[in-house]
Order: C-alpha cells, then sequence, then structure tokens
C-alpha cells in the first residue's frame, strides 16, 4: 500500500537486533495484516540497530520489495530504547506502534488497538496474559522489580505491559519533548500519562534466535528504571543513619551506665568488629547509591546523542507492495489467528 495521503497513517516502530531470521515471517503476518485494513496508510519504520548477521541486508531487500518500508541504519548498537526512540523520532504516522522483530508481539492484535484507538483511546497498552516464555528467575525479578518500583516512584508502570503499544500523535509529541537522554522508555510511556485502554494477548516464544536480554541487562534496566523514576533510595539512608544512631545511642548509653556501675569491662573485640563491618557495608551501599545517581547525572551531562544514524535508507520506487515470494514464506509464518490464514494458498 503506497502512501495516499487521503488516509489516516499508521507508523509502526520495530528496533531490530541480530533479527535475520525472523524478518520474513515477521514481514508477511504484519504486511498480510495491515493490507487488510484498507482505512489506513501505513509506514513500517525498521531500525537497524548495528546488528552483526544479515538483519541489515534482509530490512533493505524488504525496503526495496515494499516502499512503505524504510530502514534507519545506526552507527553501532545502541541499545533497545535508543533504537525505539530513533524509530519514535522518525515516525510520522497520526498513531505510532513500536514492536518487536521477533514474532513476540502479534501483529494481529494491530486490528483491535485501532478499533480502540478509533474509539477516542490515545494510548492502547497491550498487556501479555502470561509470562511463560520467560525463565523462573526473569519472573521472579520481573516481578519484584514492579512492586519496587511502584511503590516508590509517582508514576506507575503497569504490570506485564511491555513497549508493544498504539499511541496518538499527541502522545508521541509528548515524548519526543522529553529531554532525558538515558530513556527508560516503559517509564517515559507511563510518565506522559493520556487516555489509555488495554487489549491483552498471548505472547507468543520468540520465533528465532535468543533475547539480548540476559538476567544481567534485566538487572540494568531495573536499576535504571528505579533511579529515572524515584529519588526514594537517596533519602533512605537518612532514615538508615538514624536509626543506627539511635541504636548506637542506646548502646553506647547503656556501656556508659554499666562502667559506671561496674567498672570497666573485659573489651570485647568480636562486638567491635560487628559493629564495624555492619556500618562499613552500610555506608558503602549508601555510597553506592548515590554512585548511581551521579552515573545518571554525569551521563546526562555529557549531552551526547542518544543514537546515531549512519543512514536512513528511504523507498526510492513508488507503486504498490510487491507480495513475498512463496518460497520466502516459511511454514509457521501465519499464526492460528492470523486473517489472512484461509485466504492465502501461498
Ligand atoms: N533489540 C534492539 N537492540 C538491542 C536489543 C534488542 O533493537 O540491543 C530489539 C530486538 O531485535 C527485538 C526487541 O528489541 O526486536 C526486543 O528484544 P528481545 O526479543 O531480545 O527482548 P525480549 O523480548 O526478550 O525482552
Ligand atoms: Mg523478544
Amino acid at each position: 500500500m503506497a502512501l495516499t495521503g487521503s488516509k489516516r497513517c499508521i507508523s509502526l516502530v520495530v528496533p531490530c537486533f541480530n533479527e535475520g531470521g525472523s524478518l520474513d515471517a515477521f514481514f508477511f503476518r504484519l504486511e498480510t495484516t495491515l493490507n487488510a485494513l484498507t482505512e489506513y496508510d501505513y509506514e513500517i519504520l525498521c531500525i537497524d540497530d548495528g546488528s552483526q548477521d544479515d538483519t541489515l541486508t534482509k530490512l533493505l531487500c524488504h525496503a526495496e520489495r515494499n516502499p512503505c518500508i524504510s530502514v534507519i541504519e545506526l552507527s553501532r548498537n545502541f541499545g533497545k530504547e535508543a533504537a525505539l526512540t530513533a524509530g519514535i523520532d522518525a515516525a510520522k504516522g497520526h498513531a505510532v506502534i513500536p514492536m518487536d522483530a521477533d514474532l513476540q508481539h502479534p501483529p494481529e492484535l494491530i486490528d483491535e488497538m485501532l478499533s480502540h484507538w478509533e474509539a477516542g483511546s490515545d494510548v492502547v497498552l497491550a498487556r501479555r496474559l502470561s509470562r511463560d516464555t520467560d525463565h523462573s528467575l526473569q519472573r521472579l525479578v520481573t516481578g519484584w522489580f514492579y512492586l519496587l518500583h511502584n511503590r516508590i516512584s509517582d508514576c506507575e508502570i503497569p504490570r506485564d505491559v511491555g513497549d508493544f503499544r498504539l499511541m496518538d500523535r499527541c502522545v508521541v509529541d509528548a515524548l519526543k519533548a522529553l529531554p532525558e537522554r538515558r530513556r527508560f522508555m516503559k517509564g517515559l510511556f507511563a510518565w506522559v500519562g493520556f487516555r489509555q485502554t488495554v487489549v491483552e494477548f498471548e505472547v507468543e516464544s520468540r520465533h528465532s534466535g535468543v533475547s539480548s536480554f540476559n538476567t544481567k541487562k534485566l538487572w540494568g534496566l531495573a536499576i535504571e528504571g528505579i533511579t529515572s523514576f524515584s529519588a526514594v533510595p537517596l533519602s533512605v539512608w537518612v532514615y538508615a543513619g538514624v536509626v543506627i544512631s539511635l541504636v548506637a545511642l542506646v548502646s553506647g548509653s547503656w556501656i556508659i551506665v554499666k562502667t559506671l556501675a561496674f567498672g570497666v569491662d573485659v573489651p570485647g573485640y568480636a562486638s567491635i568488629l560487628v559493629a564495624v563491618l555492619f556500618l562499613g557495608g552500610v555506608q558503602l551501599m549508601g555510597i553506592g547509591v548515590l554512585g548511581a545517581y551521579i552515573g545518571r547525572i554525569y551521563s546526562e551531562s555529557k549531552q551526547r546523542p542518544i543514537y546515531i544514524v549512519r543512514n536512513h535508507h528511504t523507498c526510492v520506487k513508488s507503486g504498490p507492495a510487491h507480495e513475498i515470494p512463496a518460497h520466502e514464506i516459511p511454514a509457521h509464518a501465519a499464526s492460528d489467528h492470523s486473517p489472512a490464514r484461509n485466504k492465502n494458498t501461498r
């Protein structure tokens, strides 16, 4: 479908990092869905986030085939949050939908999202119904993260809602106006607010390859999320200090009274050592938390760009999209709920 300008346009923003194995199936399912939505124009903005496999080559082939696909090539791997920001910055649609390239976000949900948008919602959140595709440690850490984050920060992040969502142009403009460079997108999406609706979906397994988010990266993301949206970890040390000082005052007074009443006791090296180690540990934790916030200030103050675009490959030819040749469509590309499944005999 070529852009005509007379219809409302939706922008799909797809960050891609080493997704060569998923792209054919991804475009097949996405385009099948979008081509059925004849009342809309669309653009698919794929961001190649410094992939080391054949992702860029494949993206360019698809962009050649379908003029609605354009490819933003970043100069290196900047991470998903930066890739997403690059796509959102470039998106021109009346509504913008960020989604993953590994088919964990079912394109078929777009239809339902659009109907909520048409009904007046500014943001349509896609909530995953289960976390069966995550490993148990990931599920545990994610659960703690939501609990802690939502307790101590002013803006609540909805549970089990990722980046897959529809945002009206007014929401996108509000996001683009936020000046911070360390961008925890889930938090920023929640912070801007607007009228929201939730749709639910069953998350699928990754089409191919492995997730880029190992436990270490997820931990880093969780710390990023908390330090981005709450100053409670900083101020909590005041209370910890008050409690420890009170304990020290009470035990100090007790030692003075005991010494006056019963004379000097044999010195207790073990208890002194325990107290010193305990206080040393508490102080180091406090300094560590300070360090996390100072690190944020340091990187924000450098004012480096969030991402660098090496090339923005836009379509050069006009006309309708070519269909994906039969031999390129993997057998498992169509899902059970694909609207085109029965129509498609290829
Ligand atoms: N991604 C990216 N840059 C990165 C890591 C991931 O653009 O540094 C993309 C990736 O290609 C995918 C999406 O972000 O489209 C989600 O990544 P992934 O599937 O690895 O994360 P998970 O679904 O396990 O949270
Ligand atoms: Mg994924």
